[in-house]
């Protein structure tokens, strides 16, 4: 398609504005996203914010770009409500479990990476630990204290941000400015060893009941969890590199203080481009580990929460997802989550026909690249997904003519038509032909059994068609006999 890498508009939160996206080396595209905290399963709003960087960074190689994403695995460092004080996340939850931390880290990112291989992610191509880079964390902090815009007290080294701010503007990410920032904090009351209640912390000193500690030129401690991504996006991507996405919720204070740690250290800005996806939300709230408002993902593929009428393939989820665009929020229903299967269901089959479409030796009555496109636009404009699948169903209605023989496409058309499609399918939305949609002889099959089971049932031949059930259930189908019919799943 032509130059479709050049007209990729954006939208950068820095600016508030959609802009040309132009990449500081010319074919290559570094990219970094906030990894989770691995304290705890990963819930289907976590899901959604990586679920979208995984498209982002599948358009991104779409369109021919070398992408370096670099997402990592925050295991240290994030205390307790994003605060300064309290204990570390981790650590908190190895002692209530009685674990060492790296149990608990080892356990949650293995169940991370299971979700997400279920919703067909890709794996980023670095997936570098807090832990792992203490290192480069200190050397981060020695040369903001020798900028001058950090200092040290009692073991613990806090960012100076009001002085940040007599040179630079702190809050342009979030939009906040010091002095409101200011009223809105509590005052300093003597015991505090901060300066300003907003400066915030490249290092604590640890206490001795602290688990997770390192020795540093400061005394023994741990990194703040803000500075470990500072650490590690530009140890992989430079002092300054193209794009670095995140939840909405990550903006402020965490993406703000990458802003002023970044700049303080080199004197570059270190993002060019801030992405950030919205909100997956239930029963209208955002969906949060703290206040327990969570769906998670092994509930809804098995069906096992009260907000769910059924069980959901993992792809019929990511393909709901996909139907929101990354920066709207997006309420969780089990009846929007239907109505995407049902929708999801209808573009796999299109694209099963595709395949088998007869062809004309005449001109194509369609405008395939045309319609083609279109659907380059929609991606081209701030990667607008739910544009995008509207403009597959439009080519899945001209599929479905061309079958009939209402519509004509010649041998050409019908093999751009494929790949094009396909491409958004598969490696741009990330979706999968699955096992129902691939092969529908258990189907047949089950069809079969059942009718036996009924017969069975109506003719009061009980023995038959208990042994019919229990054999289903050794073969992990479930049967279920609602008011509507007799449905079965796989358990
Ligand atoms: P955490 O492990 O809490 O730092 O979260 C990991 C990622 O999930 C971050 O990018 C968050 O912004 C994102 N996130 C948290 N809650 C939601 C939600 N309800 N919807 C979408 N993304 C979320
Ligand atoms: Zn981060």
């Amino acid at each position: 398609m032509e130059n479709t890498r050049g007209n990729l508009m954006l939208y950068n939160s820095l600016t508030g504005k959609k802009e040309k996206f132009i990449p500081l080396h010319k074919d290559f595209v570094g990219l970094y996203v906030c990894g989770p905290t691995v304290y705890n399963y990963v819930h289907l709003g976590n899901c959604r914010t990586f679920i979208s960087f995984d498209m982002v960074y599948r358009y991104l190689k779409h369109i021919g770009y070398k992408v370096r994403y670099v997402r990592n695995i925050t295991d240290a460092g994030h205390l307790e409500n994003d605060a300064e004080e309290g204990e570390d996340k981790i650590a908190k939850k190895a002692r209530l479990e009685q674990l060492e931390p790296m149990e608990v880290v080892q356990y949650y990112t293995v169940d991370f990476h299971k979700v997400l291989e279920q919703f067909n992610n890709l794996p980023p191509s670095i997936e570098p630990t807090a832990t792992g880079h203490i290192v480069e964390q200190i050397e981060l902090v020695q040369k903001i204290i020798d900028k001058g815009l950090a200092y040290v007290v009692n073991g613990s080294v806090y960012f100076d941000v009001e002085k940040y701010d007599s040179q630079t503007d702190y809050g342009e990410l979030s939009g906040r400015r010091i002095e409101e920032l200011m009223a809105g904090t509590r005052a300093l009351d003597g015991q505090d060893e901060k300066k300003s209640p907003l400066d915030f912390a490249l290092w604590k000193n640890a206490k001795p009941e602290h688990i997770m500690k390192w020795p540093s030129p400061w005394g023994i401690g741990f990194p703040g969890w803000h500075l470990e991504c500072s650490a590690m996006s530009t140890k992989y991507l430079g002092d300054q590199f193209d794009l670095h996405g995140g939840g909405m919720d990550l903006k402020f204070p965490h993406h703000e203080c990458e802003i002023a740690q970044g700049h303080a250290a080199t004197g570059v800005k270190p993002v060019r481009y801030w992405m950030h996806a919205n909100m997956l939300t239930l029963n209208g709230k955002k969906m949060s580990k703290s206040t327990g408002n969570t769906l998670l993902p092994r509930e809804l593929f098995s069906g096992e929460n009260d907000v769910l009428e059924k069980a959901y393939d993992p792809i019929v989820v990511r393909f709901f997802i996909m139907q929101a665009h990354y920066r709207s929020t997006l309420d969780f229903s089990s009846e929007a989550l239907s109505a995407s299967e049902k929708g999801f269901y209808r573009l796999m089959e299109a694209q099963k026909l595709v395949e088998q479409l007869p062809t004309t030796k005449e001109e194509s009555s369609i405008d395939t690249k045309s319609l083609v496109s279109q659907c380059y636009a929609a991606m081209n404009d701030d990667f607008n997904t739910p544009i995008l699948i509207a403009h597959l169903f439009d080519l899945v209605k001209q599929i479905h003519q061309i079958n009939n023989g209402t519509e004509k496409i010649s041998e050409s058309d019908k093999l751009l038509l494929q790949k094009e499609f396909n491409g958004f399918i598969f490696d741009v939305l990330g979706l999968k032909q699955l096992e129902t949609t691939e092969d529908n002889s258990l189907d047949k099959v089950m069809e079969l059994v059942l009718e036996m089971r009924q017969k069975a049932r109506q003719e009061k031949d009980w023995a038959t068609s208990d042994a019919i059930r229990d054999k289903l259930v050794e073969a992990g189908i479930v049967v279920k006999d609602g008011k509507d019919g007799v449905t079965w799943s796989k358990s």
